[in-house]
């Protein structure tokens, strides 16, 4: 029993990791790059040989993942080896979902909706725009053919345990959890799709939906967790459904005694959602029979992606490789390990 367990979570969870280049900013105060993946599953954490006392945050430590992918890679390279696998699910009725996780400014955005900063926008390379495609693929082979199946789309955010929805002018959105435990996102507008025109025109809705914010917008976005759904229907019946979140920022650094309350109400429920995330990817690994969904909106509102028999999930922890950033950094490897 206990190797057949095991084999189960290693085919449903599947956990990366994902370096980004330094940056322009991290580049000009000559910030260190102390990230190495020496091989495609593993990755390092360097002390830097230079006199800088950094054994309070790095003791050369090196976490294992499932892949490790490191600066060079591109978005269709990470998207072959975690979401594009997934896409087969939905078409076998099953669950899908996939997290990118890691602080601010680590890729998160980059790699689930494209390029987003600047002017020249583009959303087909990031992973939402990629799936879509091979969904518009696989929808033509023969075999899916005959099923009839229809493609929907949904965009929404959660932003402190509220829902909006990113396809209908940031609407707020009720949850209502029926006697049969099935969770409705009441309203939600599930947009009718035919290619991957479609889906990116409905990306782009989405995002810059979700950047005008009264705030400054990423300071915005990245407190907020943005679900884009592709759904698959037959007969009206939901068939599959590949969720795929670009979640808050997993630091915590604005959440203590200088912030605001609302910040720091924020940062509360980022956090909560967060634990609550991993105990029920944990839980998903292991057939655990509960499982605390309803501790965080997030994981209540992806309920059904996490229970069933064809469930399955992919974690991508994005990290920036700057030594000012190792602390987070630790953080975001050490909550991605436990999986891997
Ligand atoms: P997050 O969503 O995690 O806050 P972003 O995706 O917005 O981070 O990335 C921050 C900046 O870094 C953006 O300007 C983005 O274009 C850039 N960036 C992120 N990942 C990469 C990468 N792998 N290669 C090149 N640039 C990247
Ligand atoms: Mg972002």
């Amino acid at each position: 029993h206990m190797i057949r367990d095991f084999r189960i979570e290693e085919h449903r969870i599947c956990v990366c990791v994902r370096k980004r280049p330094l940056n322009k900013k991290e580049l000009t105060i000559r910030d260190l790059d102390v990230i190495t993946i020496p091989s495609k599953d593993v990755v390092m954490v360097h002390e830097p040989k230079q006199k800088v006392d950094l054994t309070r945050y790095l003791e050369n430590q090196t976490f294992r993942f499932d892949y490790a992918f490191d600066d060079s890679t591109t978005n269709e390279m990470v998207y072959r080896f975690t979401a594009r696998p997934l896409v087969e699910t939905i078409f076998e009725r099953g669950m899908a979902t996939c997290f990118a996780y890691g602080q601010t400014g680590s890729g998160k955005t980059h790699t689930m909706g494209g390029d987003f900063s600047g002017k020249n926008q583009d959303c087909s390379k990031g992973i939402y725009a990629l799936a879509a495609r091979d969904v518009f693929v696989m929808l033509k082979k023969p075999c899916h053919k005959k099923l009839d199946l229809q493609v929907y789309a949904t965009f929404f955010e959660i932003y402190s345990g509220k829902v909006f929805d990113l396809l209908n002018g940031k609407a707020k959105l009720r949850v209502l959890e029926d006697g049969k435990q099935q969770v409705q996102v009441v309203g939600l507008h599930e947009r009718d799709v035919k290619c991957t025109e479609d889906v990116l025109k409905l990306i782009e809705v989405g995002n810059s939906c979700r950047t005008s914010g009264q705030t400054s917008a990423n300071a915005h976005s990245s407190r907020s967790h943005a679900v884009f759904q592709i759904i698959l229907r037959r007969k009206g019946k939901m068939h599959g459904k590949f969720s795929l979140i670009d979640l808050a920022g997993n630091e915590r650094g604005a959440d203590t005694s200088s912030a605001d309350r609302q910040t720091r109400l924020e940062g509360a429920e980022i956090n909560k959602s967060l634990l609550a995330l991993k105990e029920c990817i944990r839980a998903l690994g292991r057939n655990k029979p509960h499982t605390p969904f309803r501790a965080s909106k997030l994981t209540q509102v992806l309920r059904d992606s996490f229970i069933g028999e064809n469930s399955r999930t992919c974690m991508i922890a994005t990290i920036s490789p700057g030594m000012t950033s190792c602390e987070n950094t630790l953080n975001t490897l050490r909550y991605a390990n436990r999986w891997a």
